[in-house]
């Protein structure tokens, strides 16, 4: 064994394997997927039809959009998510923010490979842009969420993470606005730095799809800096209808 697989290993005796679901300690034949047995039937990756804005999973194949994004033009070209926020995803969610638990980045970039890898093929993103958190908020909690998901994608696809865009403003007074003046406000809450205009393709990293309004904002500026297409991914998406 070289001194690489010796450290892993002594690292895997410290901190076994714990199932993404329920941080339960995985069996050794689960290691691999990180899900445990129990946790594997309520985890469920993103199936078709999809909706062909947002991504997110739709009764109808019939339909080209979910209900909101018929209603809610958008600013991005296309979103895909990987898992259904629901069930044990949730914790997982949880834990990959506030737990540091990169296993559970590791466990979406590879099922988002699986799953949206000839979509990523076909967009052929020159980068991934994580959606930024606020420098204060980055050095209370030590890293960015979506950070460690761009990360964990770039080392399954090879496409490097380029952290475009920063967060100016840490936490934003959104309620009592209205939706055109909150997307304002949101757009106003990033910047992106000089080096942005020498892509034509990106692909944003996210965590959690919920309304769309923060990669809109963020779209919205990148297109303005000259970037053509703009497409987003996301760790979780809620089911459209
Ligand atoms: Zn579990
Ligand atoms: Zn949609």
């Amino acid at each position: 064994m070289n001194v690489l697989g010796a450290v892993r290993n002594v690292g895997k005796l410290i901190y076994p394997p714990r199932c993404i679901g329920c941080d339960e300690v995985l069996a050794e034949e689960m290691r691999d997927s990180g899900i445990c047995k129990a946790c594997r039937p309520l985890i469920h990756p993103v199936k078709e039809p999809l909706c062909k804005k947002c991504g997110k999973q739709i009764y109808h194949g019939d339909r080209a959009y979910c209900m909101d994004c018929d209603t809610r033009p958008h600013v991005y070209m296309e979103g895909r998510g990987v898992f259904l926020y629901e069930g044990p995803m949730k914790q997982a969610m949880y834990r990959l923010k506030y737990g540091n638990r990169r296993g559970v980045a590791e466990v979406i970039a590879r099922e988002a490979l699986r799953n949206h890898g000839r979509w990523i093929a076909s967009i052929q993103p020159e980068a991934l842009v994580p959606v930024p958190i606020h420098r204060n908020k980055r050095i209370k909690r030590g890293y960015n969420q979506a950070e460690v998901m761009a990360q964990a994608i770039s080392r399954q696809t090879g496409i490097p993470v380029v952290p475009l865009v920063e967060r100016t403003v840490d936490t934003l007074p959104q309620k009592e606005l209205t939706p055109e003046k909150r997307a304002k406000n949101l757009k106003n809450a990033f910047k992106v730095g000089k080096n942005g205009v020498k892509f034509k393709r990106i692909l944003i990293i996210d965590d959690i799809y919920t309304t769309g309004a923060t990669v809109d904002a963020m779209a919205g500026i990148l297109l303005d800096r000259g970037i053509d297409e703009v497409y987003c991914l996301y760790g979780c998406i809620g089911q459209g209808y």
